[in-house]
């Protein structure tokens, strides 16, 4: 940062710039200068009064040659020794009924006398004084022009503009037949601050500026700030002198006037050089802004000499500009308005299909996709754990890397709208030049906060030549007495450049469309999850009710089983043994009744196991499963049946009592339905990351540890994998292979759901059977 301290009698340099050497910018930091100069141009004269008694604070250096008084004269005295007793009445007229606060407005014209012109006063306060500025009138024969029919005109030619740059064109034509400049440019501001004339009005006998590039430092930013607050400013002669102000500062407050709404306010020497540099001998400027910020501005140039811009044509050109900066959203909406209403019919359509079909997956698979909408080369969104992608995009890898970039961005993170547009990632991200033939420019929005919750468009790079007015990385600074200060170019020649890295622009339409289908998504995402909850608050209770049911189902059949069993015990025993038809009738009846007891058993272990809470801590699944081959070894003892665990199984969070029933039961079956005279078994697992032995994994499984139990026993028909989990379900005969409620596999089941996991079956009839479960308390997403 350097600091360039002088006085207010230099105007531009008694503020604090900043530059950087390379990519040269000016940045206007606590002060801005070009606000305070303490001068004005010479061709007219201020003075500054107290709005109490019109007593004289302040007054141009130059009232001589303006006024006929000298400065010294005026000074201490009442506004009528330098106009005149009715003007001031007309002045205090002005401040009484309000004044004009931060905004000259003409109050009178002052006759021409002896030596001196008539002169156009214009009045307006600020910081608690009121400054009047008396300028010539320019009008030598006394007829003014019928500004008001002038301006009717322009506006209706400018309100019938059908595009950005019909407007543009109009704009600058008008302006010219307004102020007569030689040459009214259209200039427009870049998303980058680089500015383009994007219309051009000039006398044949200049060069045609038109398209042409000006880097951002042209127009620094204390200026651009200026435009954001002023409509208009003159400089009616670039090589003409500069009056400092009598006292410099406000003789009791001591602070410098401030000038901005100044039509007179003396151009800072950059600026004028700037000009000069250009041939210009007379400048006018007014801003066209959109949403309080600047779009572009109305740059004049003259190069036959001063041009007087007198008050009647300063209000018009200011009214041209504000009509313009209206007109140009409607201008906009115009030019896009068939783009606009396209893009929004294919996203309805998009939308319209999500809702009935399931998610944001479809925009990526069927007609109408990502890329009938807005004009892109490729698309990307991440959802349900992968990137869904069309057209000519970043890797997954890539965009990955992209989305942990662009999530911090402030305009996605924090803006109300979270949209992020550039047509050069590349320059916030440097790692897009690997694939900025697929996404020089990205189009992005956030659907929700974290990690890749975006959807994106890009488009590939598009190599434009750029014509510049001066070679931009030329940067014009010089060492001055206080360090490196920017000075103005002084080459305006053409210089052509290709721009490398950079996409098509995306335009304002296609950002508020990127916009408004976030918005409608989230409606749909939204409405999605609220429906989810609906189901699964309904699941919820529609199981809690079935646990109770079971329970007490149990509960209460058990009582009156046990009398009907004590009852058929009885009647055995006093049957005589001759009546052999009776006593096996009673026999059916006692195992009936027990089989209908260990039913019973099983669903009230089955209800149990949704009804009580789990204990979830780490286990050691090496040793569980080690327990439960125990508990089923003490059961079997078949010397020909082997069971391995051929790796140490892995810690996991988890209830270890239920999940060593999971593998008592697994491991029970895996023995039971199993002919072969030598029973193989294993027990082992799948790290995330290894691969699956069969396909059959459910969506999301192979996102954890895959635990499994495999035999090689009779294995099960295809069409029998469903129903095995099903209660009560079993495949054959009660006394077959060692008999069972068909409640095993059911309760298996949920108490893998109870642990959120998966559970599902790999089998081939003759061959064997492998369960595979999982178990997310392993720490996975
Ligand atoms: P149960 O063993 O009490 O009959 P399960 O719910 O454990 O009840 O099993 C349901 C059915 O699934 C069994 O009847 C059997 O037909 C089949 N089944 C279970 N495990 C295996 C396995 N390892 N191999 C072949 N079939 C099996």
């Amino acid at each position: 940062m350097v600091t360039l301290a002088s006085g207010p009698a230099l105007p531009w340099s008694n503020g604090v710039y900043s530059v950087k050497r390379h990519g040269v910018t000016i940045t206007n930091c606590d002060s801005e200068p070009v606000q305070t100069p303490g001068c004005i141009q010479a061709h007219g004269a201020l003075l500054v009064v107290r709005p109490s008694d019109l007593e004289i604070l302040q007054v141009s250096e130059n009232a001589r040659a303006i006024l006929g008084h000298d400065a010294a004269d005026l000074l201490g005295r009442p506004l009528s020794a330098a106009v005149g007793e009715e003007p001031q009445a007309s002045v205090r007229q002005f401040l009484d009924r309000g004044g004009a606060d931060n905004n000259p407005l003409y109050v009178v014209t002052l006759p021409a006398s002896a030596g001196v012109a008539a002169l156009d006063v214009t009045v307006h306060t600020v910081d608690g004084v009121a400054v009047i500025e008396l300028e010539a009138t320019g009008r030598t024969d006394g007829i003014e022009p019928d500004y008001v029919g002038l301006l009717q005109k322009t506006v209706s030619r400018l309100q019938s503009a059908t595009s950005v740059g019909e407007l543009s064109r109009i704009l600058s034509a008008e302006v010219r037949a307004i102020t007569g400049f030689g040459r009214v440019m259209i200039y427009k501001f870049h998303a980058d601050g680089h500015g383009e004339v994007f219309a051009e009005s000039r006398d044949e006998a200049y060069a045609p500026w038109l398209g042409l590039h000006y880097p951002a430092e042209d127009i620094p930013r204390p200026a651009r700030e200026i435009f954001k607050r002023v409509w208009c400013r003159p400089v009616p002669d670039v090589a003409g002198s500069l009056a400092e102000l009598v006292p410099l500062a406000h003789p009791v407050s001591n602070a410098p006037l401030t000038m901005t709404q100044c039509a007179l306010r003396g151009p800072s020497i950059m600026y004028t050089e700037y000009l000069r540099n250009m041939g210009v001998t007379a400048g006018l400027t007014m801003p066209i802004r959109q949403g309080g910020e600047l779009w572009g501005l109305i740059a004049c140039h003259h190069y036959a000499g001063p041009r007087h811009v007198s008050y009647p044509v300063r209000a018009a050109c200011e009214f041209v500009a504000q009509i313009a900066s209206l007109q140009l959203h409607s201008a906009k909406e115009r030019e896009h308005v068939l783009y606009r209403l396209r893009v929004e019919s294919v996203h309805n359509d998009l939308l319209a299909r999500a809702a009935h079909e399931g998610g944001l997956a479809t925009f990526f698979d069927g007609q109408p996709g990502m890329l009938e909408g807005l004009e892109a080369g490729g698309a990307a969104l991440y959802q349900d754990g992968k990137w869904w992608k069309v057209g000519d995009t970043p890797s997954d890898e890539e965009l990955d890397a992209l989305a942990r970039h662009l999530e911090g961005r402030p305009e996605l993170a924090r803006s109300t709208r979270r949209v992020y547009a550039t047509d050069s990632l590349q320059q916030d991200y440097p790692p897009a030049a690997a694939f900025a033939d697929r996404a020089s420019g990205v189009l992005a929005v956030a659907l929700a906060q974290g990690r890749r919750s975006l959807m994106m468009w890009f488009r590939p790079e598009t190599i434009r030549v750029v014509e510049w007015g001066g070679n931009p990385h030329d940067k014009p600074t010089t060492l001055g007495p206080h360090g490196p200060r920017l000075t103005p170019r002084a080459s305006f020649e053409l210089f052509r450049e290709s721009v490398r890295n950079r996409s098509l622009p995306w335009l304002d339409v296609e950002v508020d469309a990127a916009a408004r289908l976030r918005v409608l998504v989230m409606d749909v995402i939204v409405g999605r999850a609220e429906q989810l909850a609906d189901l699964n608050a309904d699941l919820t209770r529609s199981n809690q009710e079935l646990d109770a049911f079971a329970h007490a189902a149990g509960h209460d059949l058990k009582e009156p089983l046990r009398g009907i069993q004590q009852f058929a015990n009885q009647l055995l025993e006093s049957a005589t043994r001759t009546d052999e038809e009776q006593r096996s009738k009673l026999e059916v009846l006692m195992r009936l009744t027990m089989r209908m007891d260990s039913l019973l058993d099983s669903l009230l272990h089955f209800s149990r196991v949704g009804r009580t809470t789990l204990d979830l801590e780490s286990t050691d699944l090496d040793t569980v499963a080690r327990e439960a081959l125990e508990m089923v070894g003490s059961r079997t003892t078949n010397p020909s049946s082997e069971v391995v665990i051929p790796r140490e199984l892995p810690r996991v969070h988890c209830d270890r009592v239920r999940v060593r029933d999971i593998f008592v039961n697994l491991l029970s079956n895996a023995l039971k339905y199993n002919d072969k005279p030598s029973k193989q078994i294993e027990v082992g697992y799948i790290a995330r990351g290894e691969n699956l032995p069969r396909p059959g994994a459910p969506p999301g499984a192979a996102e954890h540890t895959i635990f499994f139990v495999k035999d090689n026993g009779i294995g099960i028909s295809d069409k029998h994998l469903g129903p095995i989990f099903t209660l009560f379900r079993r495949l054959h005969a009660e006394n077959e292979f060692g008999g069972g409620t068909g409640a095993g596999l059911t309760i298996v089941q949920k108490l893998v759901e109870r642990h959120h996991g998966q559970i599902w079956v790999d089998s081939t009839l003759g061959w064997g059977s492998t369960f595979f479960f999982t178990l997310p308390g392993d720490g996975g997403p």
